[in-house]
């Protein structure tokens, strides 16, 4: 049976072509966090799905920027704590890195030595899975630290551009073009 709340999200969820470059269809989840009752019922399902996870986790990583979106209500909703995924340059403290490619040139995240334990089972969230490029860096930068991936976990997938078959973890999307 089709959950209607899954409905409403793509129903939702507008598209804008030719941003923020000509030939990307762009996928603007902004429209759902204007719509509260919207945004209700995607936190609800993203919680659910997180909860199905085996193993459960017991941290929530949300990828810059909109990762931090559903990561923050999702963590809150869990009892576990939120840990923000970096560009470069906006964390402070005792770091640790990972580069990765992007179509053109390359980019580097990072995250908070001590935030992630070694051991610990972690879910990564993002607002959508494109080439895959940035979920598999981020799963690369926890494994790094010693914790294992439990889920990556977005709202949305882009399923012509393969970027589930980059990942070597559990992945889950809400929506799928
Ligand atoms: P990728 O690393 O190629 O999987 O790209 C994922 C990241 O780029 C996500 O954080 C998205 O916010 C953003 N992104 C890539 N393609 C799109 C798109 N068509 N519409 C909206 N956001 C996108």
């Amino acid at each position: 049976m089709e959950d209607t709340r899954v409905k409403r999200i793509t129903e939702t969820i507008t598209a804008h072509p030719d941003f923020p470059k000509p030939g990307i269809l762009f996928r603007d989840i902004f429209s759902v966090l204007a719509e509260p009752s919207v945004f209700r019922d995607l936190t609800d399902v993203l919680t659910e799905r997180a909860r199905a996870a085996r193993p459960a986790p017991d941290v929530v990583v949300g990828l810059e920027s909109r990762g931090f979106l559903f990561g923050t209500p999702l963590a809150l909703a869990l009892k576990i704590p939120f840990v923000p995924v970096r560009k470069k340059g906006k964390l402070p403290g005792e770091l640790k890195q990972v580069s990765f490619t992007l179509e053109y040139g390359s980019d580097v995240f990072e995250a908070q030595v001590g935030n992630i334990k070694a051991g610990q089972k972690v879910l990564i969230v993002d607002d959508l899975l494109a080439t895959g490029g940035s979920m598999k860096a981020a799963c690369d930068l926890v494994t790094s630290m010693g914790a294992t991936v439990s889920l990556c976990l977005v709202c949305i997938e882009l399923g012509d551009l393969k970027g589930k078959e980059k990942l070597r973890h559990p992945f889950d999307t809400i929506v799928k073009y």
